[in-house]
């Protein structure tokens, strides 16, 4: 198929105006990886184009950070440098539009410590959370992906065009092709999804209760005044409206932590810390993950539970219909932009402040007294079975259908 470079700068033009949305006078932050430098000049020059100050580049190299993790000790690894400190500290003053493309080999860090990568991860955010928590809701930002080799052999090991298809199924998730106006599509699928959560949002539900014949049986209490989200965010200091991911197909809110009961069966394998965990389910009592069960993976999501207080509670629960673009791909993407976009999935650790009223404005501490759960892990996992059915139950005991048969009721 080799992409054209027109079809290229139809989806850079779109993550930038789109997904970033973009506007003049500011500064951009790409993250990106030295194999995709072709595709990082298109999103500098769509940057430009919409009128950005600056954009700046933090170039990545899954190879470079393997080695790092080989070689370098854990005490170094896990050291925030002042020049890093002062990075941070300066986004919080610039408040640049951040551009991430996704394009890890998601086996890049097979074989080093799983110890270790958590021990460094923890420690980096540790020192890094009052800098991502000063800048959370006052920056736009959003997630897209790139195919790289690696990346594609992963997902279809024995196919001689695994890029090729890797591209087509992102192109499909992502609604680009070469004849179609993908922003008009994007309005369509946002406003569908905005419509959605309004509804949610006027249910006022105060807990839901979800049932599949796979095991999944299952009651989540909601915070009282906590949205459901989708879509896309606007930028409460310049009113510009950004979609943090592309493709996204969730609504989501951030349940009450420690306020659960029974089990959850995943439909999906989890890839973490580039390992897979398989055929898995949890179970919850009062409201903390008590036992899990994996058919492959169990010490490394035992481990998982146990990396922080937090670790044992949910953050996330999401509804995503099984009619989903990412869905009808049928393979596993081995990256949590797509996968999390297959099906309806609930996540272990971290909530999301914005949910809250007047979250962004919130310190961690302040939503956490609000029913928030805090952690340094987010992990969704995929509970949307096609049978699924989602309940959601109102403050006076009266219910209404919210999924039936893993789709919109
Ligand atoms: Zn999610």
């Amino acid at each position: 198929m080799a992409i054209s470079r027109e079809l290229l700068e139809k989806y850079a033009e779109l993550i930038v105006r789109t997904g970033a949305n973009v506007q003049p006078g500011q500064i951009v932050q790409l993250t990106i990886s030295v194999e995709q430098h072709p595709f990082a000049a298109l999103i500098t020059e769509a940057c430009y184009r919409a009128g950005a100050k600056k954009v700046n580049v933090d170039w990545t190299s899954d190879q470079q950070s393997r080695l790092n993790f080989l070689y370098a000790s854990e005490e170094t690894l896990s050291a925030v440098l002042p020049w890093e400190e002062a990075k941070m500290k300066q986004m919080t003053e610039d408040l640049p539009v951040r551009i991430f493309i996704a394009s890890e080999d998601p086996d890049a860090m097979n074989g080093i410590d799983p110890q270790k990568l958590s021990a460094v991860s923890q420690s980096r955010a540790r020192v890094m959370k009052p800098y991502r928590n000063a800048i959370d809701g006052k920056h736009q930002w959003v997630i897209a992906a790139y195919p790289s080799e690696k990346w594609a052999k992963k997902c279809f090991p024995d196919a001689d065009d695994a890029v090729d298809r890797l591209w087509a199924a992102i192109l499909k998730t992502i609604r680009v092709r070469e004849d179609n106006d993908p922003v008009a599509e994007w309005k369509a699928h946002t406003d569908f999804i905005e419509k959605k959560a309004a509804w949610l949002n006027e249910q006022g539900f105060i807990s839901l209760r979800y049932k599949s014949a796979n095991g999944t049986d299952f009651t989540v209490e909601l915070i009282p005044g906590a949205r459901w989200e989708g879509a896309g965010v606007t930028n409460p200091l310049n009113g510009a409206y950004y979609i943090p991911n592309m493709p996204t197909e969730e609504i989501f809110t951030s349940p009450a932590a420690g306020k659960c009961e029974g089990t959850l069966v995943a439909v999906k394998p989890l890839s973490w810390n580039s390992q897979l965990i398989e055929n898995f389910s949890i179970t919850f009592k009062n409201g903390r993950a008590v036992s899990c069960r994996a058919e492959k993976g169990q010490e490394l999501l035992e481990h998982m539970i146990r990396m922080d207080d937090g670790a044992a509670m949910l953050g996330e629960v999401a509804l995503v219909p099984k009619e989903s673009p990412v869905n009808q791909c049928g393979f596993l993407f081995y990256e949590t932009l797509f996968d999390e976009n297959a099906c309806c999935h609930c996540a272990l650790g971290m909530g999301f402040k914005e949910v809250l009223p007047g979250g962004d404005d919130l310190t961690m501490e302040e939503a956490v007294k609000q029913g928030l759960n805090d952690s340094i892990i987010h992990v969704d996992f995929m509970v949307g079975a096609d049978d699924l059915d989602i309940d959601g139950i109102r403050p006076d005991g009266s219910t209404a259908a919210i999924f039936r048969n893993g789709t919109w009721a």
